[in-house]
């Protein structure tokens, strides 16, 4: 996975992004005309997978397709970066042009056509549509935190480092915690009990059942107690090395919503975490 940066024309506002983008389109409403001067292109991405430094400015607006938008923009320079709708929870607008690297988002679709001007280009090889596109078009409302990482060993020993309760212990969780693991049954409907210590000494007692497991391909936990979830690790070997999935579901847009920039760093440095181990153990892959 890329990831990508980008910020506003006076640099008060930068951002990062950690996942892919969800979808991409041209939007010609007139809106979008006033704020771009011509169509924008944007680019949906799940909301825990930005972190924005800078404090943007903000404008709620209900849109032609009747959602509230906030629009949110540079307060020195005036350039918009994102947008956002309590109607797509989760997710949050990005306006390509504001990347760093804006050729590595393609728009697939026009939106809003019977609104551009009668000069606007649109690529007629795209699909359009006159106004918001049929509710199904959008994507579904995001529940998940989700995340790769290229790791330069094989997919075995990836999974090697998952399934060994003594090196789980070592990199499980976030920068700075520690775990004592009780129990880790390693089969379908097998019990893991462990402590994680937080680096301020707090524990925090943890209790999951392993759903499914396929050696060099699949790991798959249920967290039972306080935040429900079901964490999947998918294993993909890709050229010298292995495209590690990290997912994980929450029952409910909400609850994601709630710590989704919480769980989003958390992620990270547990994928992290995991690589240096599985690093630290066999090496990075040979030339
Ligand atoms: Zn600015
Ligand atoms: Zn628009």
């Amino acid at each position: 996975m890329t990831e990508r940066q980008g910020g506003c024309l006076c640099g008060h506002i930068r951002f990062r992004l950690s996942a892919e983008p969800i979808g991409a389109r041209v939007c010609w409403c007139r809106d979008c005309q006033r704020i771009a001067a011509n169509g924008t292109v944007n680019a949906l991405f799940p909301a825990g997978a930005i972190e924005i430094t800078g404090t943007p400015s903000e404008f709620i607006r209900t849109a032609g397709s009747g959602n509230p938008v906030r629009r949110r923009f540079c307060p020195q320079c005036g350039c918009h970066l994102f947008a956002d709708t309590p109607s797509y929870p989760g997710v949050v607008v990005v306006r390509v042009g504001t990347l760093d690297e804006p050729s590595s988002v393609r728009p697939a679709a026009n939106i809003w056509r019977a609104s551009a001007p009668a000069w606007a280009c649109l690529d007629s090889s795209l699909p359009a549509f006159d106004g918001q596109p049929p509710r199904a078009a959008p994507p579904e409302p995001v529940r998940s935190d989700e995340r790769s990482l290229w790791i330069a060993a094989s997919p075995a020993q990836v999974y090697a480092a998952l399934c060994d309760a003594d090196r789980v212990a070592r990199w499980w969780g976030p920068d700075g915690f520690a775990n004592t693991i009780h129990q880790f049954d390693l089969k379908p409907g097998g019990s893991w009990l462990l402590t994680m210590h937080g680096p301020d000494g707090t524990d925090y007692p943890n209790e999951s059942r392993f759903t499914r497991l396929v050696p060099g391909a699949l790991f798959e936990i249920e967290h039972l107690n306080s935040h429900h979830f079901v964490l999947t690790i998918s294993l993909q070997a890709d050229g010298r090395g292995t495209m590690v999935h990290w997912r994980q579901t929450f029952d409910t847009v909400e609850h994601y919503q709630r710590i989704a920039q919480f769980v989003a760093a958390a992620n990270q440095q547990n994928l992290l975490r995991l690589q240096a181990e599985v690093l630290g153990a066999s090496g990075p892959a040979p030339d």
